[in-house]
């Protein structure tokens, strides 16, 4: 983006509970539909603003990223939302920041190697640097530093007996799959050890991000683990505090 060019962030959420809790911090609220899609345009603490439910799986999100930029022209993308967690030190409720972003279903061989996305040479998309540190401190500063929690996301995760939340920047898978199953989890785990977590859009729109080379970044908070129990556990965080979570990260980036 050059200096004289206006800025407009688009923000998508995973679940359409999280992008409802954001649209009353919008100003000059307007609501457009466009390709079966509601986007709400406006201000947050004077900042242009484009925020819409991403639906759900790589095809749909990549949709929904497309017309935020050709239709809407925002410079920026910011994704929040929910995920399971892979790695075994990530506890429900835990925050990851994405940086490289994969999409784990993408298997090309023996034309390319595992994961490759075509024409790009690429295994994955990286996330933009500066805004991964800009973002990081914003969410330390008021949110984990200055303990800060919605009391209810606490409570809540108290009663399912989880930690503190934590704060961690790090690889994240993207498929078209709910990953519910131990041995899923297992060989995600092998083939890409640095995984912290897995989602089923944020992959897409880092590409879709990379082709009109505009800032991308991911947010994810740990709604389950990615195992036996998943299904259970992702319905409970969505119904009790996932809409929270979106709220208390959007005031932090932006307020
Ligand atoms: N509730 C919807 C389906 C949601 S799909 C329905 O009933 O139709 C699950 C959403 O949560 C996706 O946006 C995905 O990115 C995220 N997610 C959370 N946990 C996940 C997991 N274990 N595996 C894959 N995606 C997960």
């Amino acid at each position: 983006m050059n200096s004289n060019q206006h800025r407009i962030i688009g923000i998508m959420g995973a679940m359409p509970e999280e992008v409802e809790e954001i649209i009353p911090m919008i100003q000059n609220l307007q609501k457009f539909e466009i390709g079966n899609r509601i986007f709400y345009s406006g201000t947050i603490n004077h900042i242009s603003v484009v925020v819409a439910f991403a639906k759900w799986g790589k095809v749909a999100a990549s949709i929904t990223a497309s017309v935020m930029i050709l239709h809407f022209k925002v410079n920026e993308i910011i994704f929040t939302g929910v995920a399971g967690g892979i790695a075994d030190h990530l506890n429900i409720g835990d925050i990851v920041i994405g940086k490289n972003i994969y999409q784990h279903d993408m298997d090309a061989r023996p034309l390319l190697q595992q994961f490759e996305i075509p024409l790009t040479g690429k295994l994955f998309f990286e996330c933009d640097a500066e805004k991964i540190n800009l973002y990081h401190n914003f969410i330390s500063n008021s949110i984990i530093n200055k303990i800060s929690f919605d009391k209810e996301i606490i409570d809540y995760l108290e009663s399912i007996k989880q930690p503190y939340p934590k704060l961690y920047i790090g690889d994240i898978a993207s498929g078209d799959q709910f990953i519910h199953d131990y041995s899923v989890k297992k060989t995600l785990k092998e083939k890409i050890p640095t995984l912290l977590c897995v989602e089923m859009e944020g992959a897409a729109v880092a590409q879709v991000c990379h082709e009109y080379k505009i800032p991308f970044s991911l947010i994810r908070i740990i709604s389950d683990n990615a195992n036996n129990d998943s299904i259970i556990d992702f319905q409970k965080f969505v119904e009790n505090i996932a809409s929270k979570y979106s709220c208390m990260l959007i005031q932090a980036l932006f307020l």
